[in-house]
């Protein structure tokens, strides 16, 4: 049966936090309760406007601070953990606060993260974290968008670093985009391919990306069907589609976009999934859970995500932890 979607992702869990945490983020300062203020005026041009305002912003940013830590408190002595398998922590976004951001991931249980390559610095810093950090993993790989800068030097250079580095999991991003088409469409298809063939010799999952282009990456990944295994990140399909994602023996990554309200049929396309194939993700600097959009996601948010799968599959935040740990282990062959 597929459950109601499109429904608040945390009902269940947490009624009251989630609440005042949509109220206090969407809310602003009433501006007639503001001293000086003349309707019909269109405000006021008093410096005391200003200073209120100020003051009005001020308590809403702190009460949104607390909300949202009286949230996530709640994870940080569970006996479960979870973990994000698409992230881009090497990225400058992150360069002021990564420290932060990991210890954040951590303490708010989502202990282990794949940090995914999309060019060769990428890829390079990807193995880097793997080594700072215990608990990241790293994956290497050309995203199409930047597989006009590929060469095949780089696919020694990756394969130095997975010699090196236990840590290297998986090749990826890699993959074809015909949305916004950054490198020519032949380039794409010839880079990814040799990427496809890298992962076979040196026996590694792919991390596929795509969009606007299920139809080829699945014509192109026939031709390896049995002899390759990868996920789909950030799966956007249909019922077609996922057919034949599972066909292939591929994962789906699902990240903040199952909780946009807009997003019906992935929901309904979701539910019909074998569970036993599905990984959590983040793609974090990017795609934000719903509460967040128009913020840069960060790894500690994938608890909503969970929290919104688990809702929809009908089973405890314990259970998915298990499931989705479980399937992460099998693709990537690490064993927590
Ligand atoms: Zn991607
Ligand atoms: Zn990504």
């Amino acid at each position: 049966m597929v459950p109601e979607v499109g429904i608040e992702p945390t009902r269940t869990h947490r009624p009251r936090d989630f609440k005042s945490l949509a109220s206090a983020c969407s809310a602003t300062p009433a501006l007639e309760a503001a001293p000086g203020f003349e309707p019909g005026n269109n405000g006021f041009a008093d410096r005391r406007l200003t200073t209120w305002l100020c003051r009005q912003h001020l308590s809403l940013f702190i009460s949104n601070l607390n909300i949202i830590s009286s949230y996530l408190i709640k994870y940080r002595n569970m006996s479960y953990f979870f973990v994000d398998s698409h992230i881009h922590l090497d990225m400058k976004i992150f360069d002021s606060d990564r420290e932060f951001v990991i210890k954040e991931s951590i303490e708010n249980g989502v202990k282990y993260l794949l940090n995914v390559g999309y060019d060769y610095e990428s890829s390079l810093n990807s193995h880097k974290l793997s080594k700072t950090y215990e608990f990241i993993y790293a994956s290497l790989g050309f995203h199409p968008h930047d597989a006009k800068n590929f060469k095949d030097k780089h696919l020694n250079e990756f394969e130095k670093f997975i010699k090196d580095n236990k840590k290297v999991v998986a090749i990826g991003e890699i993959g074809l985009d015909y949305y916004r088409n950054l490198s020519p469409k032949e380039t794409q298809i010839e880079v990814f391919e040799k990427q496809i063939e890298f992962s076979k010799e040196i026996n590694l999952p792919i991390i596929i990306h795509e969009r606007d282009s299920f139809w080829d990456t699945v014509e192109i990944l026939k031709k390896y069907k049995g002899k390759i295994r990868g996920v789909f990140h950030c799966f956007g399909g249909d019922i077609s589609k996922l057919k034949e994602v599972i066909n292939l023996g591929f994962y789906l990554g699902i990240g903040g976009t199952i909780t946009y309200p807009k997003n019906n049929i992935l929901r309904e396309t979701v539910i019909r999934a074998p569970i036993e194939r599905i990984l959590l993700e983040t793609d974090a600097p990017y795609l934000p859970p719903q509460n967040f959009r128009g913020k840069r996601n960060e790894p500690k948010f994938l608890i909503y995500t969970a929290e919104y799968l688990a809702k929809l599959f009908n089973i405890s935040m314990e259970k998915l932890s298990e499931i989705t740990n479980k399937n992460f282990s099998e693709l990537f062959k690490i064993s927590f």
